[in-house]
């Protein structure tokens, strides 16, 4: 073999850098189904599923153009982790060189230059092209600030790549439509809307969903309902699906949560752009068309480029300009473990236990269930970041390393002391309240904060303020809810502290 071409479970992209000058006559590519992977965090089914469903898809598009695949399926020979199994191809294949696209992730790509160095192989790692703005290129941004704030990257990014300029100004004459886009459903809810396109498994899924039961029977979830995009031609179905039927009404609702409604006017598009079978210009492009087609107003298309020009650039930026050491920051020193029911949903929390439930079952929750249920939770009741990271890791289609640290030791748990937000994101449970419908059905009350029927959010909130008061009064933007907080009578405070003190114990007992 001339050279060993690596490519990992997230870079599924025929276009990738890695396939530069490849010599289908003698050159090889590699993957494997890695086990070790699922279970470093106990991932859900559907997490696993997605991402060996696509990587089979893959394998046999490539060989269907006349490429050799070498391809470990689970439980086969040559070890449980990647580098057992890259050492193991080394020796087996003897190649002059190693070729890949750079890791996702900091770790593996660390795994893989160790094993390359062991075994005497050079190893060339190439730029992602998959990512608008590169590694070097946000360092630039990088350096000429002392704090990092997505809303100047992001027009960075506009001016960049000229996404809704108009002779060089936003289109719309403005940057940023956020005030337009927090509506909640009121008291209707959110009425019939056509369903997300959903992708029967093939037979080579089945054969997918079939080994991820019979190798991981005790994982959380449910391969019942599968119905992930897991190839190119899927991914690009249903981003269409998503921009005729759901981009319009994105922006308004892109907060609003609903009980047993997982999709809403979300895009499901995650998991299939960050396995890399849909490049992010191909779904900006297609958002921006509509916007000019007149198909979608400007504060939708506004509100969902900014979601992947925006923040999903900038949160890699992040993760690769902290790595190694973000994954150990816990500036407001949280203690606590996870609590038992994020991983069975059973609580008595109506909105824990409808997020939960469904995220387990579906591997999938939108972006305001994660931050301000899930993540709000974990926030006020101190639970260790690393904690968190790794249950985000674990349970969602979608989730990388470098997409989901960030955004949830930074940007939900406020573990990076203000690297992500510029304050944390915390909340009592009326705002859960306005957002959704979860409090109509719950035994707790939102606006109580003690006695029996006291939401727990509210009481933690509180407790979450008297708690770090002299660190937050050093935050300018936590002054209105600073203010609130001084109001409460001596013994209001002791009253929360008493109970959310034997909220925690109770709860600490169970985990
Ligand atoms: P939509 O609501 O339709 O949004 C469109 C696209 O924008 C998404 O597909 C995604 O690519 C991008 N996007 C939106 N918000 C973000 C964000 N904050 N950061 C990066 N990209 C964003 N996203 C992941 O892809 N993987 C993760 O592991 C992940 N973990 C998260 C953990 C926490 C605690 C929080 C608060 C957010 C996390 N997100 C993660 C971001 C976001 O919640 C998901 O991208 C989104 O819910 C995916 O669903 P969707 O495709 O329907 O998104
Ligand atoms: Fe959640 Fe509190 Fe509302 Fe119950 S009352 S659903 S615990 S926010």
């Amino acid at each position: 073999v001339s050279r060993l071409i690596l490519v990992l479970g997230d870079q599924l992209d025929l276009e990738s850098a890695a396939f530069d000058g490849l010599d289908a006559s003698r050159d090889v590519v590699w993957m494997a189904e890695v086990k070790h992977e699922s279970t470093k965090v106990w991932s859900t089914k559907a997490r696993i599923a997605v991402f060996l469903a696509a990587m089979r898809h893959f394998r046999d598009d490539l060989r269907a153009r006349g490429i050799t695949v070498d391809y470990r399926q689970l439980g086969e020979p040559g070890g449980e982790t990647f580098a057992e199994q890259l050492r193991s191809a080394i020796r087996r294949l003897k190649p002059q060189g190693l070729i890949m696209v750079e890791a996702g992730e900091w770790s593996v790509g660390r795994e893989i230059e160790e094993v390359a160095a062991e075994m005497g192989v050079t190893l060339e790692a190439r730029t992602d092209r998959h990512f608008l703005c590169s590694r070097e290129m946000f360092q630039r941004h990088a350096e000429r600030r002392t704090q990092f704030r997505m809303e100047f990257f992001y027009r960075e990014m506009r001016q960049h790549t000229g996404v809704l300029m108009e002779a060089g100004k936003p289109a719309g004459g403005q940057w940023n439509f956020d005030h337009d886009n927090r509506g909640s459903f009121g008291k209707e809810g959110p009425g019939l809307r056509i369903p997300p396109r959903r992708f029967t498994p093939d037979e080579l899924t089945k054969s997918v969903i079939a080994d991820v039961d019979a190798h991981f029977p005790g994982h959380p979830g449910s391969l019942v309902e599968f119905d992930w995009p897991v190839t190119v031609v899927q991914a690009r179905e249903a981003l269409q699906d998503f921009i005729t039927h759901r981009l319009p009404e994105f922006g308004r609702y892109q907060d609003a949560m609903w009980t047993s409604e997982p999709w809403l006017y979300h895009s499901r598009l995650s998991a299939a752009m960050n396995l890399k079978l849909l490049h992010p210009s191909v779904v900006i492009a297609a958002a921006e068309q509509a916007y000019k087609d007149g198909l979608a107003p400007l504060e939708a298309v506004e509100g969902f480029i900014r979601q992947i020009l925006g923040w999903r650039e900038y949160v890699r930026g992040i993760y690769w300009h902290f790595m190694p050491g973000y994954l150990e920051r816990n500036a407001m020193h949280a203690e606590h473990e996870l609590p038992a029911f994020y991983w069975t949903g059973e609580t008595d929390m109506q909105c824990l236990r409808d997020v939960i439930t469904q995220t387990l079952r579906l591997g999938y929750a939108h972006h305001i269930q994660r931050l301000m249920v899930t993540g709000l939770f974990a926030l006020l009741y101190g639970v260790q970041p690393r904690r968190v990271h790794e249950w985000y890791l674990a349970v969602y289609v979608d989730a990388v390393e470098w997409v989901e640290l960030p955004n949830t030791l930074g940007m939900s748990q406020y573990g990076d002391g203000g690297v992500m937000a510029s304050k944390p994101y915390v909340a009592s449970g009326k705002y859960i309240q306005r957002m959704s419908n979860y409090c109509q059905g719950c035994r707790y009350d939102p606006a109580q904060s003690t006695g029996p029927r006291a939401c727990p959010f509210t009481t933690l909130y509180w407790d979450y303020l008297l708690q770090h008061e002299p660190v937050l009064r050093r935050n300018q933007r936590m002054g209105m809810q600073l203010k609130n907080l001084s109001r409460l009578s001596a013994g209001d405070r002791e009253a929360i502290q008493k109970q959310a003190a034997s909220f925690r114990a109770a709860c600490d007992s169970s985990t």
